[in-house]
């Protein structure tokens, strides 16, 4: 992967002076919106299976609740650290923003190796840290929901744990939950389908057709997967996908849906039949008609921009092109849809999960699709709008139209006491 020379938290309050700057804001709002409301770390021990004791640091940042309870994810990943959660619930916020779904925003984590621990271990380690952070949780003041390496049976550990300490079920203190678990049709590829959206409201805007455009997708998890395979379905020919480990690339097209079961069996895409080896930079470097990259932040840097050969780039993963690297982009002329808009898809159906919940329903998976649709082609063209408006790209235009919207918030709600 390409050098972390910016941290995740310095590219976030760049963007949030960036869009003070185009809004005018008053430097004291801006102040705010550039810290958290709160931190909490926590350190959570286990007990291993081997019967040592283990102690993992855990994290929840509440960044903002100015439109609505904190909202966001919790990953389970080595390079957690107090500062990329921070970054990452600074991001919660303006997406529920730019999604205009009535949150606010936060992110969690554990610093540890998932893939090294057990299940009976997650399971330990989820409930730990849930109790630790029980107090600062719940269905009208922070919901989480999964992120890296996190899933629905992590989300119903939670809710179970939450829900014995209030003595009754309380399924909408979490979303992402199991669909027989009050979870919500649709969730679980809610990002990945809410990107494709996107991807069809721009590639109408470029005069691009979907069928046979080419696509490289970066990370093969929930995300990548579920993309790669929704715009195999819509005719576009996926050429170059990849995982942690590295990538593949075929000219020729690669399908998603095999290169799964291949991944299922050798835990890589990397060594697929016919296809070529390749690595995670030469990846984003490939030559294609649309770019995701669905794994972590800071992919996209001024070191590789200059090298990046799509026409349209779509922002999977939170975080994944600094802020230098997409002014290159941009002068490049590459249509970007940012990740703030280009994976809302998750959270919105979060959003529909938690109203289900409260209302004891459930909907079809119709329903949430075309509630999906609704909601992601009137944020594309509100980002959009906006675009025009400031007069400037894809990416400033949504962090400034999600800054400016949180920023009204507090303006009309006034300073306590
Ligand atoms: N982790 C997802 C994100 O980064 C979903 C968050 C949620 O549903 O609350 O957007």
């Amino acid at each position: 992967m390409p050098n972390k020379k910016i941290s995740a938290l310095e590219v976030a309050i760049q963007q949030v002076d960036l869009a003070a700057e185009m809004l005018n804001l008053e430097s004291g709002i801006c102040e705010m919106l550039k810290k958290p409301t709160k931190s909490l770390i926590v350190a959570v021990p286990i007990r291993r299976d081997n019967g040592e004791i283990n102690v993992f640091t855990g994290i929840r940042v509440q960044h903002s609740k100015a439109r609505g309870p904190y909202k966001g994810g919790i990953r389970y990943h080595p390079d957690v650290t107090l500062e990329e959660v921070t970054a990452l619930a600074m991001w919660m916020t303006w997406k529920c923003a730019v999604a205009d779904i009535p949150y606010g925003g936060a992110k969690g984590g554990i610093k540890c190796n998932p893939k090294e621990l057990s299940i009976g271990e997650l399971e330990r380690l989820t409930r730990r840290y849930t109790t630790m952070i029980l107090n600062i949780i719940g269905p009208y003041q922070d919901v989480p929901a999964p992120d890296v390496y996190t899933d629905a049976q992590t989300m119903a550990w939670i809710m179970d744990t939450y829900s014995q300490f209030k003595g009754y079920l309380v399924p909408e203190v979490v979303t992402g939950k199991p669909l027989h678990l009050q979870g919500s049709e649709g969730r679980e590829a809610a990002t990945a389908r809410g990107l494709t959206y996107c991807i069809d409201e721009a590639t109408k805007h470029l005069g691009m057709k979907l069928r046979n455009a080419t696509v490289a997708v970066q990370g093969f998890g929930k995300v990548g997967w579920n993309a790669a395979r929704i715009l195999d379905d819509q005719g576009c020919k996926i050429i170059a996908l990849s995982d942690s480990k590295g990538g593949i690339y075929n000219p020729k097209g690669i399908n998603p849906t095999k290169v799964n079961e291949h991944k299922k069996k050798t835990d890589s895409v990397m060594d697929y039949k016919g296809c070529k080896n390749i690595t995670n930079e030469e990846l984003l470097e490939t030559e294609c008609d649309i770019l995701i990259p669905a794994a972590m932040e800071n992919q996209i840097t001024k070191e590789n921009a200059g090298n990046i050969k799509t026409h349209l780039l779509a922002e999977g993963a939170n975080g994944p092109t600094t802020p230098e690297a997409s002014k290159i982009l941009a002068e490049k002329g590459i249509f970007m849809i940012p990740d703030i808009l280009a994976n809302s898809g998750g959270v919105t159906v979060s959003y529909f999960e938690w109203v289900q919940n409260l209302h004891r329903e459930h909907w079809t998976k119709e329903e949430v699709h075309r509630k999906l649709k609704y909601k992601m082609v009137n944020a594309f063209k509100d980002v959009f709008d906006a675009m025009k408006e400031y007069e400037t790209d894809m990416r400033n235009a949504a962090f400034t139209l999600g800054v400016g919207r949180v920023a009204d918030s507090i303006k009309s709600l006034g300073l306590w006491p």
